[in-house]
Order: structure tokens, then C-alpha cells, then sequence
């Protein structure tokens, strides 16, 4: 039987210096995996899984918590769970348009850590460090990259930057992942920037909900309250229901009963998640616990990655046979960030199919029958 405890006592626990040193010793113990010894505790390595380690090439590093190795069935290799964390040699596939930076993100930093791509938005990248790194994860040109936490003069720049750019309307607060800052860390950023724009829409981006719940704690919560006065959002990333537990549901409602709204973003993944009653499983079971699916997101177009991507004609029929199971509340846009720097656009089939010669708007429905709809005189 395959067990694994959520706290550890004092002397099994290897204190993870990839972590903020007050956020580990002031708060509580977090046990990580992030060797093939400690992997090999849990599960038996397949064939692909097993090359990686002896390529030990330069790509994102092996980081699981134990909470989310839980969560694994770790005698099934397909095991959706696994899938997104335990890396596999398919990631040293190098496909034609791949890249480190698909969306170009280096030539629109404006900061060393300031990412100005959107007219009305900017991306702060706080940290480099995650609870659990994401074999998907797109932004592996920087995430685990040793570039660290943010410094208090980069942090200067930045809220220097948004304060003489009143176009900037929302910063997303992002890396890596902003809750592996401590909490003193983290307010202190949140309240440089509060100081230097009061109006600025902030969007706390983190996967700790769905990897490491344990985070999200009662103090935590206690110190971010106070910024709710302007608009602050979470945006996590919940890719299957076996992410969504007692923990992961408990860790969401500290936020929304805070006056945090909670936005999911899901990651369409080959083997994960590609499948539609998976999907609307998800979907509702977010719905249920008052967080809103935001978005579906196609992969980008990241090195190592192609293996977890999903071609695109299945992903518009699962957005098709979607639509026609889910609520709208339920139902998250479906959409693509284009490489070279493009930006997201929705992607979905459309329902709207042109004007008969009367100038009358045809249209399909979701099942598929023809519908009429006139314009006014
Ligand atoms: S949590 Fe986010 S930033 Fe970190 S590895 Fe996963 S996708 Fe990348």
C-alpha cells in the first residue's frame, strides 16, 4: 500500500533551501522529492522516465511535494498526476518552432522582471522558485533558473515603472510561483506596489491550491486581506479532478471567503486531461466549489513539451463537446497564446455562418440545427 504523510517528523525532513529561509522555518515543514533516489521510494521508473535521469540533461529540474506524489497511483505510468511532474527523455524532443521563449517574453521585459506585452497589463516575475514544477510548464526559460526571489531594488523599479505608466491597468503576480516568497516577502511587494499604484488590479498566479494546499494558511490569508480594498484575484491552475481534494478545496475557500475571487486556468495536457468527460468532471467540480474556469488553454509551443501537447482539431472538438455539457458558468474560453510574442486569442468553432441573401444572420445551433436571426430596420 502506498502511503505518504502530509507532515513529517523534525528529523525526516529535508529543509529545502530552494525556499524562502523564514517561510521554512517560521511556519512548518515542507517535504519535497527532487532525486531518483527519493522518486524510486514511491514508484518504479518506466523506460522513458528512467532515460531522463541518465541523460541528466539541462532541462527544468525533477521538484515534487509529497502532498501532490499522493495523489499519484503510483503503480499506474499513466497516471495523470505523474504525468505532470515525473519528467520523461521525450522532453529532450526538439520539434521544428519550439523554443525557450515562444511568446517572446524576453524582448517585451521592459525590467529585468517585468514583462510589458498587453497595452493594459504587466507580468512581475517575483521568483523563480515553485512548490512543484510542471513538466508543462511554459515559462521554463526562466522557472528554477537560480534567478531567485526578487531583490528590494528590483522591486523599486517595478513599482516606479507601473506608477509612470498609468495605462497599466492589472499586474500579474507571477515567476515561478509568488507563494513560495514568505509572507512578510510577499506583503512586502504586494504594499510597494499598493503604495505606488492604489488602483492597480492585482493577480496573485499560483498552483499552490492544487500542489501544496498546505500553504495556504490562516495567517497567510489574515495579511492578504487587507489589500482587498482594490481588486485582488487568485489565478491557479487545477488540470484534473484528482487535484481537487479535501485540502485543495479548503485552501481555494480561505481565499473567497477572504474577498479573493479564485479564476481556474486549465492546461490542455496529452494524457492528462485531453478527454471530455474529464474535462466536465473538472469544470463542475470547480463550478461547485466556487472558483470560476477561466480559461482552457492550448500548450505553447515550448521546448521539451511536445509530447503533453494536444493537436489542435482535438481540442476544438473537445471545446464543441463541451459547450454542449457545460453551463457557461462552467464553461472556461479556450484559447492560444500565438508564438513570436502574438498574444492569447479564443479559439472554438463558430455557430455564426453568414447572411442569407435577404441580409438575414444564419446561425448554427449547439446541436447543430439552422436558426435565423434578422437585424432591425
Ligand atoms: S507552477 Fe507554474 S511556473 Fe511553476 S512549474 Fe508549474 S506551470 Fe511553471
Amino acid at each position: 500500500m502506498f502511503l505518504v504523510p502530509l507532515f513529517f517528523p523534525m528529523d525526516a525532513v529535508r529543509l529545502d533551501q530552494r525556499f524562502d529561509t523564514w517561510y521554512i522555518i517560521g511556519m512548518y515543514m515542507h517535504a519535497t522529492i527532487s532525486t531518483r533516489e527519493e522518486l524510486e521510494h514511491h514508484l518504479v521508473l518506466t523506460e522513458d522516465e528512467r532515460r531522463w535521469f541518465e541523460a541528466n540533461g539541462d532541462s527544468l529540474p525533477l521538484l515534487i511535494s509529497t502532498y501532490y506524489l499522493s495523489l499519484m497511483n503510483p503503480g499506474d505510468p499513466d497516471d495523470p498526476i505523474r504525468r505532470q511532474v515525473v519528467p520523461s527523455i521525450r522532453e529532450m524532443d526538439r520539434i521544428g518552432l519550439e523554443q525557450m521563449d515562444p511568446l517572446a517574453e524576453i524582448s517585451h521585459s521592459v525590467l529585468p522582471r517585468l514583462i510589458h506585452r498587453y497595452r493594459n497589463r504587466v507580468a512581475f516575475l517575483v521568483t523563480d522558485r515553485c512548490a512543484t514544477y510542471c513538466r508543462h510548464c511554459f515559462r521554463r526559460r526562466f522557472t528554477a533558473t537560480e534567478c531567485s526571489h526578487v531583490s528590494e531594488s528590483e522591486l523599486d523599479a517595478v513599482a516606479a515603472y507601473v506608477h509612470d505608466h498609468a495605462e497599466v491597468r492589472e499586474m500579474l503576480l507571477t515567476g515561478g510561483d509568488p507563494l513560495t516568497l514568505s509572507d512578510e516577502r510577499l506583503m512586502q511587494v504586494i504594499t510597494t506596489i499598493r503604495n505606488a499604484r492604489p488602483d492597480l488590479v492585482l493577480r496573485l498566479c499560483s498552483r499552490m491550491p492544487a500542489t501544496f494546499p498546505q500553504r495556504i494558511t490562516d495567517d497567510l490569508i489574515a495579511r492578504l486581506k487587507p489589500h482587498t480594498c482594490s481588486a485582488l484575484y487568485l489565478m491557479t491552475q487545477f488540470n484534473h479532478p484528482k487535484e481537487i481534494t479535501r485540502q485543495s478545496v479548503q485552501a481555494v475557500a480561505r481565499f473567497i471567503d477572504a474577498g479573493i475571487p479564485v479564476m481556474n486556468q486549465t492546461v490542455l495536457l496529452r494524457g492528462v486531461n485531453d478527454d471530455a468527460s474529464v474535462l466536465e468532471h473538472l469544470m463542475n467540480l470547480l463550478v461547485a466549489n466556487r472558483v470560476k474556469p477561466y480559461y482552457l488553454f492550448q500548450g505553447d509551443l515550448v521546448s521539451g513539451t511536445a509530447h503533453l501537447r494536444v493537436p489542435l482539431e482535438k481540442g476544438l472538438e473537445l471545446e464543441s463537446v463541451l459547450r454542449s455539457r457545460l453551463s457557461g458558468l462552467a464553461m472556461p474560453q479556450y484559447a492560444i497564446d500565438l508564438p513570436e510574442g502574438g498574444g492569447k486569442v479564443p479559439l472554438g468553432r463558430s455557430y455564426l455562418e453568414g447572411k442569407d441573401e435577404s441580409g438575414t444572420w444564419m446561425f448554427r445551433t449547439v446541436s447543430g440545427e439552422p436558426r435565423n436571426y434578422p437585424d432591425p430596420d
